[in-house]
């Protein structure tokens, strides 16, 4: 099991944002402590600058436990898959995707997922229980750790996507608070066009978004522009209809140059045709948004089939003639069931 705070007496470090962090310590004890832990990403307490009193209490109220590291896969491609173990056994895993010479990092926001999807590995499991916000900011440094010992040189998380595991909106508090730890100009310092949220339109969380979330990248799983088909690859959009998905993601106020990502999953035979590429195209146009087509991922006992090449790139010709711009995903990490929706860490 991976090591537990000790009883109540202390809290995580991990689990606190900046502002918290100031009003515990001070201003300036909380700039530090940030620097050395998400900036420098140090993990034993030998901070210079900090008074002795202010080091004592650190080490008497706050734990600095990390979950561990269970098991590593490399894909051929450098794709990384970790399956991270928490105190309570439970495991998630997250995975360091390569592009140029940095690294997007796909973080998992609860153990297993409640919204069963019936394409994702991950959905399959069920809803174990949200991630606190020191298992998220754990699987950030635990990967760059990682990275350090075995990839020296080459550690830039450029990135990060909540689209492992979980579905980060049905644990918003959690992940708002980590967005704010990774965004922090005293810590890890990351842009907020480097954060994307992935969703599958539950309707509560995205309502909350526009007020709490600060600014970072959102992406709609849409998968098909017909209510029928959305209901059987997703069953909560039975619940939350994506017309009222739509309405309310147009009220969330995007920075310059932001878009509004979505994901289609293309699966063969299914939803792949001409008019499906054209109602999508109907649907989405003039509006601020991208379009990522991700071709199918299988994993052990699907039903569904990824279509040819050939069909994913017609797809995508016939939403250019709607002027969206549309990119392929590229697939990486397959071979070690790293990919999108093949996540799935229940015992075996
Ligand atoms: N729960 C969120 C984020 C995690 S899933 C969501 O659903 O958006 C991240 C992305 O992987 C989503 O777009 C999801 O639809 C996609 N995905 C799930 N299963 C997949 C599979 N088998 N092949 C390819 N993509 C998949
Ligand atoms: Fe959950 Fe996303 Fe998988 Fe659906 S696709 S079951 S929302 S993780």
């Amino acid at each position: 099991m991976g090591p537990a705070c000790e009883g109540f007496l202390k809290k995580s470090f991990y689990s606190l944002d900046f502002k918290q962090l100031e009003m515990e310590l001070s201003p300036s004890a909380a700039a530090i402590l940030f620097n050395h832990h998400y900036k420098k990403r140090i993990q034993e307490q030998d901070y210079k600058d900090v008074s002795k009193e202010a080091l004592s209490y650190i080490k008497e109220n706050y734990c600095f436990k990390l979950p561990v590291i269970d098991k590593v896969v490399e894909s051929e491609d450098r794709t990384v898959k970790f399956l991270i173990e928490l105190a309570d056994g439970s495991k998630v895993e997250s995975v360091l995707i390569p592009f140029q010479n940095k690294y997007s990092l796909c973080l998992s926001s609860q153990v297993g997922c409640a919204m069963n999807c019936s394409f994702c590995f991950t959905g399959t499991q069920g809803l174990k229980r949200n991630l606190k916000v020191e298992e998220i900011i754990g699987q950030f440094l635990l990967a760059h750790q990682w990275l350090r010992e075995n990839r020296a040189g080459d550690e830039r998380i450029l990135n990060l996507v909540f689209m492992g595991q979980g579905e980060p909106l049905h644990n918003f508090d959690a992940v708002k608070t980590a967005c704010d730890i990774f965004l922090s100009k005293y810590g890890a310092s990351i842009g907020h066009q480097k954060i994307t949220i992935s969703t599958s339109g539950y309707l509560p969380g995205l309502k909350r978004w526009s007020k709490e979330i600060p600014g970072v990248n959102l992406a709609l799983s849409l998968h098909s522009p017909f209510s029928q088909k959305r209901d059987e690859l997703i069953p909560i959009n039975k619940k939350y209809p994506l017309e009222e998905v739509l309405k309310t993601i147009e009220n969330i106020p995007l920075a310059r140059k932001q878009f509004i990502t979505y994901e289609y999953l293309l699966i063969k035979d299914f939803n792949d045709s001409e008019e499906d590429a054209r109602k999508t195209g109907e649907l989405l146009k003039g509006k601020t948004a991208y379009i990522n087509l991700i071709p199918f991922n299988p994993f052990p006992g699907s039903a569904f089939k990824r279509p040819e090449l050939k069909i994913t790139e017609r797809f995508k010709e016939v939403l250019d003639e709607y002027q969206i711009p549309t990119l392929i995903r590229v697939v990486k990490g397959d071979d070690v069931l790293a990919a999108c929706g093949q996540l799935n860490s229940s015992p075996s």
